[in-house]
């Protein structure tokens, strides 16, 4: 149940009871605020008989089964066992009045990005829309954490799960239940091109995109994320350019730094070029060390210097701190090697 949207509640109350959007909207609300079925308990449902007992028969309502909990620095990562047994994993990261959480939309990868853990696991499969929203509900109603804004950054590329992702954007979204603002919604891709035009159509503006691009020049950027050979980075910044942004909207360029590999200052020149044309802010990170052991985050330094040289040539930029590493809950950390991602 999910997975529904409203319109999906009341047509499915309307045709298999007979009844509109009053019993609808009181099910809907409970469901998503509260995190529970329990059509008995409302008021709406009092008056009609065994109503309550017939809906409760037919609904599947499942949050995901939490396996397990770690702490770190204020950050959480949950990790969450489906129907199925596959794991997967979200992290709740404290903000100044809030929490953020980052969700996941696959478990497992097929984008194969050679800096992230997830990458290197594997594609084990697209997860429902009622999985997506689980997660939130979950941090949300389970574990009482405040969730304001959602960063769908977790495991998975999202536009790669496109149909499962819109739904649950639009579930999500929802006044009547979770209520959570497009606009406090970011997500992130590799750079599925096709998938940034088909967002855009979908008219989902205010959402927030964010881009994972990594290398300034094709051939680099190939080497770390193989998708980059299917949508070259002149593809990719012209998609960029079309998005729909709001007022002042922005895009978000993610550039993971690695010691030696993309963060000369003449990578952060070519960057520079990249993005002056783009409505973009550029986030810095520092890279956490990939399951191979062969990358590195840069000295400190190195990492002031790339900064440096971005400012100097009129990009906004800051620098973002990698919360969680010890729980491997920071970016690019999520996920387990594919032997062991399926129960
Ligand atoms: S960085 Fe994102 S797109 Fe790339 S492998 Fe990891 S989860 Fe997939």
């Amino acid at each position: 149940m999910l997975e529904a949207c409203f319109q999906d509640l009341v047509t499915w109350m309307a045709g298999r009871f007979g009844k509109g959007v009053y019993h609808a909207a009181a099910l809907y609300r409970q469901v998503f605020r509260q995190g529970r079925l329990a059509p008995e308990e409302l008021e709406q449902f009092s008056l009609s008989g065994d109503l309550a007992k017939r809906v409760k028969k037919e609904i599947r309502f499942r949050l995901p089964e939490l396996a397990d909990k770690v702490s770190e620095d204020g950050v959480t990562k949950m990790v969450f066992r489906l129907a199925d047994g596959v794991r997967i994993e979200s992290v709740i990261i404290p903000m100044a009045t809030h929490f953020t959480l980052c969700v996941s939309t696959q478990a497992g990868c097929r984008m194969g990005c050679r800096f992230c853990r997830t990458g290197q696991m594997g594609f084990v499969r697209n997860l429902e829309a009622g999985e997506i929203v689980g997660q939130v509900l979950a941090a949300k109603t389970w574990l009482g954490y405040e969730i304001r804004n959602l960063v769908f950054m977790g495991m998975g590329e999202p536009l790669d799960n496109f149909d499962n992702f819109v739904k649950a954007v639009k579930v999500l979204e929802d006044q009547r239940g979770l209520n959570i603002a497009k606009g406090r919604m970011t997500v992130s891709t590799a750079g599925l091109v096709d998938g940034i035009y088909a967002l855009a159509a979908e008219g989902l503006s205010p959402l927030k995109l964010a881009v994972s691009l990594n290398a300034p020049e094709d051939d680099l950027r190939s080497y770390l994320m193989p998708l980059n050979r299917r949508h070259r980075l002149r593809e990719l910044i012209r998609a960029l350019q079309a998005y729909p942004l709001p007022p002042k909207g922005h895009i978000l360029i993610e550039y993971v730094l690695i010691e030696g590999v993309n963060d000369s200052r003449e990578h952060a020149d070519q960057l520079a070029d990249l993005v002056r044309y783009l409505p973009a802010k550029v986030n810095l990170i520092a890279c956490n060390p990939d399951p191979r052991g062969s990358f590195r985050p840069p000295p400190a330094k190195v990492l002031e210097a790339f900064r440096q040289t971005l400012v100097e040539n009129g990009i906004f930029v800051r620098v973002r701190s990698s919360k969680g590493r010890g729980i491997l809950a920071a970016c690019g950390q999520l996920g387990r090697p594919a032997a062991t991602a399926v129960c």
